[in-house]
């Protein structure tokens, strides 16, 4: 039997099946044939977490920047 899993494609985003026997191979995307690597794990792609800890650090810096601006020098 052939286990499968899905997995987003990191490039149209698009629900795949991969067989399982193809992890941490090179795949090609069955919707717009970008080719990545499989990994399990479904939807949660590795590297998520930092993605949002990178994406919180920028929010805060920008909020940052936006207080200061609003501030007068003096
Ligand atoms: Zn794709």
């Amino acid at each position: 039997m052939s286990i499968k899993f899905t997995q987003s494609c990191p490039t149209c985003g698009r629900r795949i099946d991969v067989r399982a026997s193809l992890l941490g191979c090179t795949v090609a995307c069955q919707h717009c044939g970008a080719e990545f690597i499989a990994q399990a794990g479904g939807g949660s792609p590795v590297g998520r977490d930092q993605q949002d800890e990178l994406f919180a650090r920028v929010e805060q810096a920008l909020r940052r920047a936006e207080a200061s601006a609003a501030v007068p020098a003096e």
